[in-house]
């Protein structure tokens, strides 16, 4: 079948699906037992109680929460592994993502050079494994719902869109923001349940957590060579009661999505279909931050942001990001530019094909040293003005007096080799 068809098919079958079963669907959770088969993991001996594995203890405790989660016909649970054998890294995101799990947890025991140290942690994404994760979550999500309101605004998904690309951004502030809670509550489980104690949630770039496409939690149960610790990881009494806290972790962090979402296992009414969004009359551009200083793509200052309109106006650049005239996406677009760090970005609208009545655009195609004839850019131009100002060369080139047709100019000089310009405007 043609890939296409199939696709279309495809997306037609799942939203079906979706509203036809939407009130049985289960909530699958993967459980990850760390390490196995060849891959012992942390261990140690101890006189009376022989060699503590940590493939045993977290193949125990899993098993442990898994048969609890069985028990509640909400949860729909896949292992990773239920005997002592190792799959790899892959094999164990692969399947969490092929699956379309809610959730992936990924069960360990710790150890330390100190042999003082005790207690239990637990990791979630770090917060420098963003863009691997993004490709991660581009790949696996063939359609992606965020919430009702989110659906109606990006419809149907292509990975290759801006808008796409700011709801999987979204997406995963969501999945960090609950991988989050549900750390929080499984070490809180810990401290006032079975009254250990918890060195904390933590950011770490770890494969399990960066290769998914849900939100997952890394929890290290205890360190293999303190030797109470040890007892406790290695006893039936300690297993059960590390399965019990994750198990009810697990539980209630179920309830505090559902509360957020509105309860995706619980029967729901369809809501009745929004009018679609009409457009507003100007575009809107995020202005994220205005500054003497000229970044190029991909400059740290622009915080990994793309689709960046810089504009010069009375000798200062302003970095605007996206453009939308719906207002639905101008409030995502803000989010994403604050989330990203510009806590004092705020929207600015601009009135589409409008012209300037004084003055016009140009674009700056270089600014630095004089240039040299044989330069590229005066090879490649004609009519490139020179201006001087503070011992610094401004080169600009063009004439247009619509932003719009400013941006065309931009592209155009882009197409032949002459990139980071920018727009600027000249009042005349
Ligand atoms: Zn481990």
């Amino acid at each position: 079948m043609h890939k296409q068809n199939f696709k279309i098919i495809l997306s037609f079958l799942l939203i079906l699906s979706s509203s036809l079963i939407f009130s049985q669907k289960k909530f699958t959770i993967v459980l990850d037992a760390g390490h196995g088969g060849s891959d012992h993991g942390a261990n140690r001996s101890y006189a009376d109680i022989g060699r503590v594995a940590e493939k045993d203890v977290t193949l125990a405790v899993t098993l442990k929460v898994g048969a609890m989660l069985e028990k509640n016909r909400d949860f729909k649970v896949i292992y990773t592994r239920k005997i002592d054998e190792y799959p790899s890294l892959s094999d164990r995101t692969n399947l969490a993502n092929r699956s379309k799990a809610d959730l992936f947890v990924s069960i360990h025991c710790n150890s330390s050079q100190r042999p003082t140290a005790y207690g239990t942690e637990t990791y979630v994404q770090g917060p420098n494994q963003n863009d691997e994760n993004l490709e991660v979550a581009k790949r696996e999500n063939d359609v992606i719902f965020l919430d009702e309101k989110d659906k109606q605004t990006f419809g149907s998904y292509n990975p290759s869109s801006p808008e796409s690309l700011i709801a999987l951004k979204l997406q995963q502030n969501k999945y960090l923001e609950s991988s989050l809670l549900l750390g929080g509550l499984v070490e809180g489980n810990f401290v006032n349940k079975d009254k250990r104690f918890s060195r904390g949630v933590f950011q770490k770039n770890l494969h399990v957590l960066r290769m998914n496409a849900m939100p997952s939690v890394l929890i290290e149960t205890g360190f293999i060579n303190h030797p109470e610790e040890s007892h406790y990881l290695a006893s039936d009494k300690g297993q059960t009661e590390i399965a019990e806290s994750i198990y009810n972790a697990i539980i209630d962090y179920k309830k505090a999505i559902d509360r957020k979402t509105g309860g995706s296992v619980s029967v729901k009414k369809p809501e009745p279909e929004k009018p679609a969004e009409s457009p507003l009359k100007n575009d809107f551009r995020i202005l994220l931050l205005s500054s003497p200083i000229k970044y190029n793509d991909g400059d740290p200052a622009l915080k990994g942001l793309n689709y960046i309109l810089p504009l010069k106006d009375n000798g200062l650049y302003k970095y605007y990001y996206g453009v939308t005239n719906m207002a639905s996406v101008k409030d995502i677009n803000l989010k994403t530019a604050k989330d990203a760090g510009f806590r004092n970005a705020y929207a600015v609208g601009f009135m589409p094909n409008q012209k300037l009545l004084t003055g016009y655009y140009t674009i700056e195609v270089y600014t630095g040293e004089k240039l040299n004839g044989n330069s590229f850019i005066l090879q490649t131009l004609k009519d490139v003005e020179r201006n001087k100002e503070n011992g610094v060369f401004y080169y600009t080139y063009g004439k247009v007096f619509t932003l719009e047709d400013a941006v065309k100019l931009q592209k155009d000089l882009e197409s032949k080799g002459i990139k980071n310009t920018i727009i600027q405007k000249v009042f005349k």
